[in-house]
């Protein structure tokens, strides 16, 4: 029989092709056995193989796909998922109408058999997807085997095996690392393990310095932005994007969503032209809307926006009213600093003659020092007001 391989679109799975016609003969009610395998190698590695056989054990599609263990894993359950759901699309585009899946795992049986629901959301899309793809087929069922998977079994230590030749030294760090795990500078080709490109990175992003070179003695690539989401957390990658960002913008450009909880960087054209969108007339105006909050602020004024309310005008009246603020909030709190111990003191009594904890007295008034229970300034020793409100003395 002439058979051969065509590799598909993804790596690793086969499509043994039969001739076509004596598959649409046989194919009606013909069963196809589905065998899946899941195989742990070590704490670093499994594999999975996924073979759809004839009635007479004969192969009509395999795949094989390595799955690396390690910090930035990929769950191995949600691979199994994708591999299992990629199997039985191959069979329905194959016309084949009665499956057997075959598994050794008993959860992937829980979730074949809807005796289980997952509670992880990844999973749970992932396994709707399967039971959708199960109710295309005329006939479906699953079985748990203990024994029956070999040529799965065959195919996930396959996948193992090639992915252990598959192996690089870090120039940093001198461990060896699977290739896949592996980070490689685009433009030079330099190569390192995820966690040493990541330290590279974050280094330079705590010095305050954009996207850096290649760690590689003397090599003057530049990272790019896209690839460093391979191995940046999402936090440091969200700084790294901000920085880019605000070297790319000139200062006289930028603008800043003034909302705290926002603050946003935009460009001057970038906003402008989000807001003109919207409002015809912001033009003119300090008025911008935030492209990421979507709050309308005042650009001049850095503040939320200022209805019916001139900039000038606004400026003039938030001075006036930041000076009453703040003597109100003196004249409320009546605070002075001991000049000893540093302490706060606050006036809780008419009295303008100072006890601090610390043992220095004082004059509330000029701050000079109190020696033997009397003053050595003139300042007066009461506060009528005070005295009005503090009965004490
Ligand atoms: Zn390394
Ligand atoms: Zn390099
Ligand atoms: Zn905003
Ligand atoms: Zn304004
Ligand atoms: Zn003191
Ligand atoms: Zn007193
Ligand atoms: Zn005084």
């Amino acid at each position: 029989m002439d058979v051969h391989e065509n590799e598909r679109k993804k790596p690793n799975s086969f499509y043994i092709e039969k001739p076509f016609e004596s598959l649409q003969a046989s194919s009606n009610n013909e069963v196809f056995r589905v065998y899946f395998k899941y195989l742990v190698s070590d704490e670093t590695l499994a594999g999975i193989g996924v073979s759809i056989c004839d009635k007479r054990d004969r192969c009509v599609f395999e795949m094989k796909k390595p799955v690396i263990l390690d910090d930035d894993s990929e769950d191995g359950e949600v691979v199994g998922l994708n591999a299992l759901i990629e199997a039985l699309d191959t069979a329905i585009g194959m016309r084949i109408k009665v499956v057997h899946v075959l598994c050794d795992s008993d959860q992937l049986y829980q979730y074949l058999t809807g005796k289980e629901q997952p509670t992880d959301d990844k999973i749970s899309t992932l396994v709707d997807q399967l039971n959708f793809i199960q109710r295309k087929f005329g006939y479906f069922s699953a079985f748990r085997v203990t024994q029956d998977v070999n040529i799965a079994f065959k195919l996930a230590s396959d996948a193992i095996a090639s992915a252990k030749t598959l192996v690089e030294k870090c120039t940093i760090c001198l461990e060896q690392f699977y290739n896949s795990r592996m980070f490689s500078v685009n433009t030079c080709c330099h190569k390192y393990c995820h966690s040493c490109i990541r330290s590279h990175v974050e280094a330079k992003l705590l010095q305050g310095m954009k996207l850096p070179e290649c760690p590689h003695e003397g090599c003057k690539s530049r990272l790019d932005i896209e690839s460093c989401m391979k191995f940046l957390t999402p936090k440091s990658y969200e700084i790294m994007v901000l920085r880019e960002k605000e070297a790319s913008i000139p200062p006289a450009e930028k603008v800043y969503c003034p909302f705290s909880g926002c603050s946003y960087l935009m460009s001057e054209t970038e906003v402008l032209e989000y807001t003109v969108d919207l409002f015809i007339a912001a033009k003119g105006s300090g008025m911008r809307k935030c492209v990421k909050c979507h709050s309308l602020f005042c650009k001049n004024c850095k503040v939320p926006w200022h209805n019916n309310v001139t900039c000038s005008d606004y400026m003039t009246y938030n001075q006036a009213e930041n000076e009453v603020k703040l003597k109100s909030l003196a004249t409320k709190k009546r605070w002075r600093q001991c000049i000893k111990c540093q302490n706060m003191v606050e006036l809780v009594q008419g009295c303008y003659h100072i006890y601090c904890r610390c043992g220095h007295e004082f004059c509330y008034t000029c701050g000079a020092e109190w020696i033997k229970k009397k003053a050595t300034c003139r300042c007066p020793l009461w506060d009528e007001r005070s005295i009005a409100h503090n009965p004490i003395h």
